[in-house]
This record gives C-alpha cells, structure tokens and sequence, in this order.
C-alpha cells in the first residue's frame, strides 16, 4: 500500500507558486471572470436551488490527485454559479449594492499577491502608511474636519466591515469609562443607545463588549419622523436610566439606515452625548458615500462633535468586499483599549510610538493590505467619476420613484433620500392592514421566482415595505424601466388571483 502511495507522489515536483503556471492560468482565469462579467444578467438573480443542493453534486472527499484547472472551473461553471444569488447583476435590487469596479479589483490582484501581512508598521511600513493616507483621502473627499484624519488630529483605518468599527469603538469607549470612573461605573451599569433602526450589528457588539442585553437601548421611531432617532425622546430614556442609577456609555447614530435610510440628526444628537459624556459613533455604511457629493454633504453636519464615523466603500464606492473605513478623533482610546505587546513583535519602531501599529485598533492580528484597492479607485477614477457614480445611480432611484408614484395602486412609503425607494402596493388605502402586507408578501415573491429582478423587504413601524435598492454596478435605466414593468405584472397578478 505504501508503495502505491509513493509511486502517485507528486511532491517532489510541486512548486504551488511557479510564476509561469501562475501567468498563464491567472490569464484563464480573468478570462473566465469577464465571460461572467458579460452573462451574470442571463442567469436567474434569485438562485433557485433547495438547501443542500451542493452536496449531492460534489464528491464526499478532496481529490487525492491534481486536477487541472479546466476541470475546476467547468465545475465553477456546472455547479457553483446555479447556487448563487448573483449581487452583480444588472437586475439586483435588493438589500444595498455591494459595489465594485474594474480599478477594485486590479488593487485587489496587488493586495492579495504581495500578501503582506501588515499588523505592524515595520512588517509593511507601504501597507499602514497608503492605508492612514487614503483615509485622509477619502475624510477630505467628505469634507470631515482634521479632528478625523492624520494630518489632523485623529486617524483613520480600514476595518473588515461595520460591525468591526462598531465593536472596537465600543470597546474604545467602555475601557476609558471603566477606567476614568472608577468604581462609579461598573460594566453592569454601563448603557448604550440607538434607535429601534439601528443595524443589528449593533446589539450583537454590545453583547460582546459585555454591555448587558437589557442595557442595550433601542428608542422607538415612527413614520411622522421618517423614522429618524428623535433627541427628545432619547433625553427621556437617558435621564430615566441616569435617574435608575445606570451610566450612559455609548450613542450610535446612523446616516441611512438599512431598513429605509432613515437619517439620525446629528446636531441634537451629539449636544445630548456630550452632555451625558457618552462617546457618539455615526454609523454611515451605506449613506457616508453619497456625502462625497456637495449637495448630500448636509447629511454629515454636526459631524465635527462626534467621536467616530464608519462608513464602507464595499456598498457604495465601488471596491468589492470588504473594505470598512473608520476615522476616530482619539486613535490613543482604541490603542489603550487594543493594544497588545508580545515579545515576537517588538521591534524599535513601535517602540519608538512614532508609527502606526494598525493591529492596536482592529480585533485580529493578520490584516490585508485593503487600502491599494481604495487607492485604485481613487486614482483611477477620480473625485469626479465617483460623483457622477452616486448620482447616476440617484437618478435612476428617482426613475424608479416617479413610476411607482404614477401609478395610484401603489404607494412610496417613506421619503427617498438617496438610491433606495421604499414603496408597497396599496390599493386598499391601507384600510386592511393584514390584507394589504399579504399582497405584498404575494407581490415579492411573485417577482423574484421569476429570476429576472429581485428585490427584498422590510417592516417598519408595523409596515411592511418593499425595498428596491438601485446601484449595482452594472445597472443602466432600461433594468428599471424593465424591473417596473415587471412589477406591474406582477401586481396584475396578484390583484387578479393568476
Ligand atoms: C449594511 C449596513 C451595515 C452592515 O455593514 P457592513 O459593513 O456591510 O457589515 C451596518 N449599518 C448600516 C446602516 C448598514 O446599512
């Protein structure tokens, strides 16, 4: 048996990094990804397969022998892509666009061929510095004061996705309360606020920087405010906790919510987390890009009185996933609060503290070096293009708004704000609540089994709401003139029982 093994060994000529095999299959590969590129709009968007459908068409064990590339991607081909929702489809309305873009993904290659692993300064001084300077690109872009960038007094890094930015600057946050006051405050007693639209990353950061579930405060919103966090009704519940003996710690705002890009007023908002002395995060995800545009920018005001804002250029910016941006005015709060300082990294750089050590204000250790593809598409694209890319995919929402409002069986639910339209099929003028949401629900599913558009839901304040998020990056306004048509015969259908 051994020696049946041996004859079949191949180690002795395995180089898995032969830059010749790597030219020409990386050609065949990039090949392969612009044919996609070209039919990602012929497949259904909405996969249609059950649960497990993978398993029955897959060996149950890895190959002992090599097997060519051809093979592996005709299987790419036969048996992964019918598995998948395709985000990059002219016709993907749902959730947000998860953007991307030919300068992306060439900044990718770079990224992950160099492989640099650039958790300190020293192990890829390239990697942090195009990393604090491209955050301090993309603050100047949002005209954000320099309390947020480097050549300021504060900084910016890229974090995998928002829920990364979140947890550390809650952990940022927790530690200095815990540490400035004493035994006054307690983790037990320590309290955070959002409003019932914040992203449910939220509570599941809270939940892990150890803030007690029941501590974890969601003010409710309501459609007469677009549901927007009201300050009033967040100085009552701060006031009460305060009166109870709890400490506030923690606001998170957001600029466009992801249920309906709701915006959170930023002014009222931070005079009330300064006069608590809670630590006030913005969380602009989605909506911070458009802010590029001076006439969005009015989104951000009152951004000079907060202590952090993240935002990811993987929606909106065109730089595949994932790629988060977190600027802080007080990088030294999550340094203290991350920090780590193992013998096998000591080196006189850091030692010095005349560098960054991004691993200091991230959870991990090992980090990409993200920021070339940023700087790819700053650079190739320019402030100009990227403009013209947020309005573009505006103009096209409002397309999509205008033809719902033409029609009187349907209704826009919630003021548009950016590229989303929140609207529902109304023909009963909401007399029927349970009926009309029904309809919807029909109308939904209706539209994405047919595999052309799809487009997914929300409920807000007891409505539920369809959501048609315009913005892949391959969408041209025929694919919402086409989607529109396509809901109106879905409507016709189900209004008429066919
Ligand atoms: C999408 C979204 C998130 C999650 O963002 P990721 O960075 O993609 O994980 C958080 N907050 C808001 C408001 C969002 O829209």
């Amino acid at each position: 048996m051994g020696s049946l093994d041996c004859s079949a060994d191949t180690s002795s000529e395995f180089k898995p990094l032969d830059p010749e095999d790597f030219r020409n299959q990386a050609h065949k590969v990039v090949d392969f990804i612009a044919d996609y590129y070209k039919q990602v709009e012929t497949y259904p968007v909405l996969t249609q397969v059950q649960p497990d459908y993978l398993r029955a068409r897959l060996p149950q064990t890895a190959p002992y022998l090599p097997e060519p590339l051809e093979t592996i991607l005709s299987d790419v081909t036969k048996d992964i892509i019918p598995g998948m929702t395709h985000w990059l489809s002219p016709n993907f309305f749902g959730f947000f666009p998860a953007t991307v873009s030919t300068a992306a993904f060439l900044g990718e290659m770079l990224c992950t061929s160099f492989n640099a692993v650039s958790f300190n300064w020293l192990a890829s001084p390239a990697a942090t510095e195009l990393e604090m300077i491209v955050t301090d690109w993309l603050a100047n872009m949002l005209k954000l004061p320099n309390t947020f960038m480097f050549s300021g007094t504060g900084g910016g890094v890229i974090q995998n996705t928002s829920s990364d930015a979140i947890l550390v600057t809650l952990i940022a946050a927790r530690d200095r309360m815990l540490r400035t006051r004493g035994s006054t405050a307690t983790i037990q007693k320590l309290a955070v606020y959002c409003s019932d639209q914040t992203h449910s990353t939220f509570a599941k950061a809270a939940k892990l920087a150890g803030i007690s579930p029941c501590n974890v405060k969601a003010i409710p919103t309501n459609l007469d405010t677009a549901f927007a966090l009201s300050a009033s009704a967040l100085r009552l519940a701060v006031e009460a906790d305060v009166a109870s003996g709890l400490v506030p710690l923690y606001l998170c705002a957001t600029v466009g919510t992801t249920s309906t890009t709701a915006i959170d007023p930023l002014p009222p908002l931070s005079d009330l987390a300064s006069e608590f002395g809670m630590w006030m995060h913005v969380d602009a995800a989605y909506g911070g890009s458009a802010c590029i545009c001076p006439e969005f920018r009015h989104y951000l005001e009152g951004i000079e009185r907060v202590d952090s804002l993240s935002l990811s250029p993987h929606k909106w910016l065109l730089t595949y996933l994932d790629c988060c941006c977190l600027w802080v005015t007080h990088p030294n709060l999550l340094v203290q609060a991350l920090s780590t300082d193992p013998e096998y990294l000591k080196n006189k750089p850091s030692e010095s503290k005349s560098v960054v050590d991004y691993k200091d204000w991230q959870v991990g250790t090992g980090r990409k070096f993200k920021s070339l593809r940023l700087w790819f598409v700053l650079r190739s694209y320019g402030v100009v293009s990227l403009q013209s890319h947020i309005r573009s995919d505006i103009r096209m929402a409002k397309t999509f708004e205008g033809l719902v409002k033409s029609d009187p069986r349907f209704e826009v639910v919630v003021p548009r704000n950016f590229a989303l339209v929140c609207f529902r099929l109304n023909p009963f003028s909401g007399e029927d609540p349970e009926r009309t949401e029904a309809l919807n629900r029909k109308l939904l599913d209706w539209v994405n089994s047919t595999g052309r558009v799809y487009m997914t839901h929300t409920k807000v304040g007891g409505i539920y709401i369809l959501r048609f998020a315009v913005g892949a990056t391959l969408t041209e306004e025929h694919h919402v003139a086409a989607a529109w048509k396509l809901i109106k015969e879905g409507a016709y259908a189900v209004l008429n029982g066919v």
